[in-house]
């Protein structure tokens, strides 16, 4: 009787716990073998062809790099030349005529959704400044040689 209830030892458990601990591990290996499941981090939209913008003075569609980037920041139009400043923006040549021509048919509060009175200095000043440091009004004391050719009139 007694030689019969030792045939089944309490702990026949032990090894077969092993063997699945081991099967878990080879389990687990696997999992680690699909690391292309991790998601590929959202970059930045990649365009190929160079953006372009349209002046709200002439309204012609030109690169980026011809206009400068204005936002509204309350009731004033700041220039963005970096354009790093949130919210809707709207382009605009560096030329006084542009600048004449979007404030005569009020295209500033059109571009950037903006009903009220719109205070236009800062931008005004801001073309002022760099038309006067790029020395195009006959100042001619920049060094650098800006090309404004190529800009159809
Ligand atoms: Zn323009």
């Amino acid at each position: 009787m007694a030689g019969i209830a030792r045939i089944t030892p309490p702990n026949q458990a032990a090894p077969s716990r092993a063997l699945r601990s081991r099967l878990h591990r080879v389990g687990h290996r696997e999992g680690e073998t699909s690391p292309l499941k991790r998601p590929v981090r959202a970059a930045l939209p990649v365009r190929t062809d160079p953006p372009v913008r349209t002046c709200v003075g002439c309204r012609r569609r030109v690169s980026v790099s011809e206009v400068l980037r204005f936002v509204t920041v309350g009731s004033e139009l700041r220039p963005d030349p970096r354009r790093r400043l949130p919210g809707r923006g709207a382009h605009l040549h560096l030329d006084p005529a542009c600048f004449a021509l979007a404030e005569r048919r009020r295209a500033f509060g059109r571009a950037l959704r903006f009903t009220g009175v719109l205070d236009t200095a800062p931008l005004a000043e801001h073309i002022r400044a760099v038309i006067a440091s790029h020395g195009t009004t006959g100042g001619g004391a920049s060094p650098r040689p800006d090309q404004q050719g190529g800009r159809p009139t």
